[in-house]
């Protein structure tokens, strides 16, 4: 069985986000960007499956400009066999990546897709759940345990709900969404990093695969957030009181 894993790349989760001035996004020049961490779970866990004997291949896609390939040596320098670049310049909406994974799975035909739950920069949580839907492929989203049944080929996944744990149990080829807790992801060791430079990575445009880059959703802008005021000491618990009711009215 072939796993492919969906690797985006987003800004560092450590860098701290500058909105440009014109406030029609934020800023990504001279920024440093890095596999999305819910992606690097996802790869993980395809990783530990194909070491447990259970899949093949796993491949490893990221779609965007140019440099994402710079994130797919990443994911090759992990563990993964090959890598695909989908190279699309301009945004990049759920739908559309959705449309772009059904497209790649239907060449590919892996047993099962695997996805971040969602991307630290857009926050959608979308994507995996409409290609799912697109391809009519059950869905385990935000695992935090996955257990496959080669014999059967099923997949069996834990969830964290609100109120516990909800085990599913689905048919293969599946979709699964990876949460923070499925696993703790490697580092790429030295070697690995030498070895990722000779794997190989396709490259496709959208047109190639017949999706057409387009959305019903237009970003009207983007503001940073109100600033945090400083805070008080107050010198007395009747003022702490007396502030509460008086001044943040909220007792
Ligand atoms: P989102 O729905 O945008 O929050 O993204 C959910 C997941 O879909 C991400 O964690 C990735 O695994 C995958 N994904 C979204 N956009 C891309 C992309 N441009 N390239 C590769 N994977 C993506």
């Amino acid at each position: 069985m072939k796993i492919m894993v969906a690797v985006k790349r987003v800004i560092d989760y450590a860098v701290k986000i500058r909105v440009k001035p014109d406030k029609t996004g934020v800023e990504t020049q001279n920024v440093k960007m890095s596999m999305n961490p819910f992606c690097e779970i996802a790869l993980e866990e395809a990783l530990r499956i194909k070491e447990a004997g259970m899949a093949s291949e796993v491949v490893a896609v990221s779609m965007g400009p140019a440099q994402c390939v710079d994130t797919l040596r990443t994911g090759l320098a992990m563990g993964a066999d090959r890598a695909i670049h989908v190279d699309a310049t301009g945004p990049l909406y759920p739908l559309s990546v959705a449309k772009l994974f059904k497209a790649l799975v239907e060449l590919e035909k892996p047993g099962l897709l695997i996805l971040g739950k969602q991307a630290i920069d857009d926050d959608c949580n979308q994507t995996g759940q409409m290609v799912a839907g697109l391809l009519g492929w059950p869905q385990g989203t935000f695992a935090s345990k996955v257990v496959l049944d080669k014999e059967k080929q099923l997949a069996t996944v834990d969830r964290e709900v609100d109120g516990g744990l909800e085990t599913l149990c689905m048919d293969l080829p599946a979709v699964i969404t990876t949460d923070l807790r499925l696993n703790q992801p490697r580092y790429a060791t030295l070697p690995n990093i030498m070895k990722a430079k000779s794997k190989v990575i396709k490259k496709y445009t959208p047109q190639e695969l017949n999706v057409e880059i387009k959305s019903d959703l237009e970003v009207l802008q983007v503001t940073e957030p109100p600033k945090r005021k400083a805070g008080v000491i107050v010198s007395s618990v009747d003022e702490l009181i007396d502030k509460l009711k008086n001044e943040a009215h909220v007792i």
